[in-house]
């Protein structure tokens, strides 16, 4: 990696801002076990989100030779711009809620370190796009990483797992500390890869019935799935589903939410 200016870093004073969720990775253990999680090769289709202080960029550079990155903060993306020449770095001064990926595809491989505030409609705004993705690795609280990660019949088993497992494989790959973050946050971070399922994706009829029948299955846990999908499905729709309607949602596998929505759907 040959910086074309100065490398932002710890020693240029950068404020972090909360309202980005900026705590910027310290420890050079980390970046590495991240860069060498990714392996990224030369012509990947990389883009990172929030690269901030570049903790990650330089070691996905120096690797891929060039990358994408998306950042919403006006004085990360001014260093970025001093750090990294435009045939190292495209870079995106933007909201990565906002953005359309659709522009950077196919073969995206997706990296970030990303802000804990944004992280559940960061991974539904991915999910949406994730056709044109070959893998992501993201940096997460490690609950979220629980969640995504779940089995069904489990306290964390809920609309986050099965909306993502529905269309990734996903898996944990290390913890990182707090004390590996400047500011350290209150919670520890996990490191999760998701591949995209692509062929082996079930097949689903109505993509928003289906997320409304998985919202709605989870919306009040306590509830059994006759009185929890009343306003979307009757009784015999779940037994016809081969679905008790008389359990709980956390009872039902990725599988069952989709045989169930592909039934419901042709009655709508
Ligand atoms: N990747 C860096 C690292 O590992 O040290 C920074 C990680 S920090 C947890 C999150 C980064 O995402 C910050 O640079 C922040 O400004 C940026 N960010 C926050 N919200 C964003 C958004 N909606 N779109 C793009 N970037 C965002």
């Amino acid at each position: 990696w040959t910086p074309a200016g100065k490398r932002p870093g710890p020693d240029s004073l950068h404020v972090p801002r909360r309202r980005f969720g900026q705590n910027f990775l310290a420890d050079p253990h980390y970046v590495a076990r991240i860069v060498d999680a990714v392996a990224p090769q030369p012509g990947d289709n990389l883009v990172e989100i929030g690269p901030g202080l570049a903790a990650l960029t330089g070691g996905l550079v120096a690797r891929a030779g060039h990358i994408t990155a998306i950042e919403i903060d006006r004085d990360l993306a001014a260093r970025l711009r001093t750090a990294f020449t435009p045939a190292q770095l495209a870079l995106h001064e933007a909201d990565a809620l906002e953005f359309d990926f659709a522009q950077l595809g196919p073969e995206l491989r997706v990296v970030g370190n990303l802000p804990y505030n944004i992280s559940s409609p960061l991974l539904f705004h991915l999910a949406a796009h994730d056709a044109l993705l070959r893998d992501l690795h993201v940096m997460l609280q490690k609950e979220v990483v629980a969640r995504m990660t779940a089995a069904p019949g489990t306290a964390d088993y809920g609309r986050l797992t099965v909306m993502l497992q529905a269309k990734f494989r996903i898996a944990r790959l290390f913890v990182v500390p707090p004390g590996a973050f400047r500011p350290a946050p209150k919670v520890e971070s996990a490191v999760a890869r998701l591949v995209p399922l692509h062929g082996e994706k079930p097949a689903i009829a109505d993509e928003g019935l289906f997320a409304r029948i998985v919202a709605a299955a989870f919306a009040q846990r306590r509830k059994t799935l006759r009185n929890a999908l009343s306003a979307v499905c009757t009784a015999e729709s779940l037994e016809a589903a081969g679905i008790d309607p008389g359990a709980r949602g956390e009872t039902l596998a990725v599988a069952d939410f989709v045989r169930l929505a592909n039934r419901v759907a042709p009655l709508r």
